[in-house]
């Protein structure tokens, strides 16, 4: 298997060379089809498994499909991708693999976390960006401001969802996933990665999830 046969355009190809990436992981390998083929995920995922490529490349590749500008209307930023992530440091790293993969493309990836001034942030969001990396907290902060609306979301990815539940993070996960600009269950793709699948995690997969895969690898 390789990225060569994965359907995945040839500038997002030549990023993943750069990268020197030279094969698929095996979640990158299970992943990117289901991912491509439009379907809900919920995925085993362990850090070090190569989980963020497998969800950052068939979603760019499809923003690289469709090519629209980023919308931004009255002040409120409308990502087509948000990507929930538990700390910052994870956010960050999600965020430079995004920026890498969309190197020299129209995808702009903007990140968003807490324990810093928000208006930089705030500055780059509005500014345009197609995917958000976000912590819970800041997440919750800029929605419930009016700088991030979910109304052109077509993609949620919720990154390392057991380490959300460990923090007490699962309330504004919920509340980010029932906020009124939300578009429903099935009418956006949601993906889930998580290393274990406590109750609480299988009860969340089956409200906000449609239709899914479930993948251990
Ligand atoms: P992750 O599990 O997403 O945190 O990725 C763990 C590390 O593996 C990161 O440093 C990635 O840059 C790297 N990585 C991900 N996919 C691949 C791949 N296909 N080939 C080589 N390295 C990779």
């Amino acid at each position: 298997s390789s990225f060569e046969t994965s359907g995945l355009r040839a500038h997002l190809l030549e990023n993943i060379a750069k990268s020197g990436y030279t094969k698929p992981t095996a979640i990158q390998k299970y992943s990117i089809p289901v991912i491509l083929n439009g379907r809900d995920l919920m995925s085993c995922a362990q850090t070090g498994s190569g989980k963020t490529a497998a969800f950052l490349l068939p979603i760019i590749h499809n923003l690289l499909t469709n090519k629209n500008p980023p919308n931004t209307e009255n002040n409120c930023a409308q990502p087509v991708v948000v990507i929930m992530s538990p700390t910052r440091e994870l956010a960050i790293q999600i965020w430079e693999q995004g920026k890498k993969f969309a190197y020299n493309s129209t995808v702009k990836v903007a990140v968003a976390y807490g324990g810093t001034s928000t208006n930089h942030q705030r500055g780059k969001i509005l500014g345009g960006c197609h995917i958000l990396v976000a912590t819970p907290g800041r997440l919750k902060d800029f929605v419930n401001r009016g700088y991030v609306s979910f109304a052109s979301l077509q993609y949620f990815v919720l990154d390392e969802a057991d380490r959300m539940l460990d923090m007490g993070f699962l309330g504004d996960v919920e509340e980010m996933l029932s906020h009124q600009s939300m578009p429903a269950t099935g009418e956006r793709q949601t993906l889930m990665f998580s290393a274990t699948f406590p109750e609480e995690i299988q009860q969340l997969a089956a409200k906000f999830l449609h239709d899914y895969i479930f993948l251990a690898v």
